[in-house]
C-alpha cells in the first residue's frame, strides 16, 4: 500500500493522518491539535512537527495543505494566520523541521479540491468544477477538465464593505450567531456571482458546514449544480498527501 502523511493546517485546527493514496482513505487515526494563537511560523511548525512525531514519520514524505497563497513553497498571504507568514519560505521551514526534503506545501482548498476530484464527486467530471471550502475562511479550488488552477482565492472577491469571506465563512455565522437563512443569503449571493464569472458545471461545498447542507440548500438559487462535497472533513488531509505523492512519483 502506498501511504504518505497528509497534514491539513487550518486557522483553527492542525490535523494529520497517513493516507492510502490509491483509495484516498485515511490509513491511521487522525490526530488534531488546535492551531496555536498567535499563529506564528515557529508555533505552527512545532505543532505540525508533533503530528509527524506522533506518526513516527520524521524523515519521511509529508504533504501539507496550508491556508494561504503558496508560490513555490513560499506563503504569500495571511488572512487568518499571523502576518509573519507573508513572504516566508514555509516549505523549507517545514522541511527542516520534519528532517526531509520530501515536503510539499499547497493551498488548503486546492488540496481538498484534488482529493474531491480524485475520490469524491469530482470524479469523471469534466468542464469547470469549483470547490468552495467554508470554514474559518472561504477557500476555493478551480478545475477545468480535471486540471487545477492553483491559488484562486475566490473568497476574497469584493462584497459589501469587505470580501465574501467576511460574510459567508462559517466562522462569521458562528461569531454573529446568525440564523441559517441570514447567513445563507450571503453564500447565495457569492455562488450566484461565481456562477456568472465562471459558468461552472458543478460547485462543490466543502468544510464543516457541508454536512449541514440540508439547513441552507433551499436558500441557494444559482442556476448550476451545487452539492456538498463527498469527502467532508478529511479532504484536506487526503489531498495534501496526494500532492507529495505526485511529486515523488513524478521524479521516478
Ligand atoms: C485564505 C485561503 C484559504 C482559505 C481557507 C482564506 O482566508 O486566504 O488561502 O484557502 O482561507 O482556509
Amino acid at each position: 500500500m502506498d501511504t504518505v502523511l497528509g497534514i491539513d493546517i487550518g486557522a483553527t485546527g492542525i490535523k494529520g493522518a497517513l493516507v492510502d493514496i490509491a483509495s484516498g482513505e485515511l490509513a491511521s487515526e487522525r490526530i488534531k491539535y488546535p492551531t496555536p494563537k498567535p499563529a506564528t511560523p515557529a508555533a505552527m511548525i512545532a505543532t505540525a512537527r508533533q503530528i509527524v512525531v506522533d506518526h513516527d514519520w520524521i524523515g519521511k514524505p509529508v504533504g501539507i495543505g496550508f491556508p494561504a497563497i503558496i508560490k513555490r513553497g513560499v506563503s504569500c498571504s495571511a488572512s487568518n494566520i499571523d502576518k509573519a507568514w507573508i513572504g516566508y519560505d514555509a516549505q523549507a521551514a517545514f522541511s527542516a523541521a520534519f528532517e526531509t526534503e520530501e515536503v510539499v506545501l499547497i493551498n488548503d482548498a486546492d488540496a481538498a479540491g484534488l482529493a474531491e476530484m480524485c475520490h469524491g464527486y469530482g470524479v469523471d467530471r469534466d468542464g469547470v468544477v469549483i470547490l468552495i471550502t467554508i470554514g474559518t475562511g472561504l477557500g476555493s479550488a478551480v478545475f477545468n477538465d480535471g486540471v487545477l488552477v492553483p491559488n484562486t482565492e475566490l473568497g476574497h472577491l469584493h462584497y459589501k464593505q469587505g470580501v465574501y469571506e467576511n460574510y459567508a465563512a462559517n466562522s462569521v455565522r458562528e461569531e454573529k450567531d446568525l440564523k441559517w437563512k441570514d447567513w445563507a443569503k450571503h453564500l447565495d449571493h457569492y455562488l450566484n456571482h461565481l456562477n456568472f464569472l465562471f459558468s461552472p458545471d458543478l460547485i462543490l461545498l466543502g468544510g464543516g458546514v457541508s454536512k449541514k447542507f440540508h439547513k441552507y440548500e433551499d436558500y441557494l438559487t444559482a442556476a448550476t449544480e451545487i452539492t456538498p462535497a463527498k469527502l467532508r472533513n478529511n479532504a484536506g488531509i487526503a489531498g495534501a498527501a496526494m500532492a507529495i505523492h505526485r511529486v515523488i512519483a513524478g521524479r521516478s
